[in-house]
């Protein structure tokens, strides 16, 4: 379906992305949210910067005090550090996600962050669960744990780091394993979530899926990622 279609005289969209690790929900967030011209937050880098700050002062990551305590400081600046987007930051995020205190602390930023006046993409893990079950879209991305692990290696093989693939899936599965199996906010997709499983399908394929979905919102429907109407 073509832009042109779109109705802009409606109000601008609040969309929720949540799924897995590797599974292109970032890439996806980052190209809707540049497609649809809305503000982007990707919140695993609030969880990736506590994670760091801790790992520099020397603390326990396990430490459910502590961790708060640094949620409850985090600044804009601290997600601007240049070191978050690696494996690394990615592992300690998911050891201070688990702590209630830690996700309470950013639930207020996150929130503010949605619901400004031009509309918004946030990816997650508990976007449309947790942070806004009021979003207007909510698409869950997933691929199996073998084609992301794929991906992940591939990645990291483009650019020169020497990685075996069976060490990524292993860091794949223990990350779902964490982030599926916490008590507070467990991964999983909103009942009201559109699935998207990205194993067969490239980046390009992805968003077109996830700007016809926007478009049936705006025209008031329904549709599942296969194209059936949903109820
Ligand atoms: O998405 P990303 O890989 O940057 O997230 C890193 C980790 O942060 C996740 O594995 C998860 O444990 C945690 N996270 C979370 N809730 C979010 C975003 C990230 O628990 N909304």
């Amino acid at each position: 379906m073509s832009e042109a279609s779109l109705e802009p005289s409606r109000k601008p969209p609040l969309i929720a992305i949540d799924g897995p690790a590797a599974a292109g929900k970032g890439t996806l967030a980052q190209s809707l949210a540049g497609k649809l011209d809305l503000p982007y937050l990707d919140t695993g880098l609030l969880y990736r910067a506590i994670g760091k700050l801790m790992r520099d002062a020397g603390q326990d990551l396990d430490d459910p005090t502590a961790a708060t305590s640094v949620a409850e400081k985090l600044a804009p600046d601290d997600l601007r550090r240049t070191d978050l987007r690696g494996r690394e930051a990615g592992e300690l995020a998911s050891r201070v996600a688990i702590h209630p205190g830690v996700r309470a602390a950013l639930l207020a930023f996150q929130r503010d962050f949605a619901h400004g006046s031009r509309g918004a993409v946030l990816d997650g893990r508990d976007i449309g669960t947790v942070i806004c079950p009021d979003a207007d879209v909510k698409l869950y991305v997933t691929a199996s744990a073998e084609v992301r692990a794929r991906r992940r290696t591939d990645e990291l093989l483009a650019k020169g780091r020497a990685v075996e693939y069976e060490a990524i899936l292993a860091e794949v599965k223990a990350r779902d394993a964490r982030d599926s199996g916490r008590a507070e906010a467990p991964l999983r997709p909103a009942d009201d979530a559109i699935v998207i499983d990205t194993s067969a399908l490239g980046p390009a394929e992805v968003l077109a899926t996830a700007l016809s979905i926007v478009e049936n919102w705006r025209e008031g429907r329904r549709v599942s990622a296969g194209g059936g109407e949903r109820r």
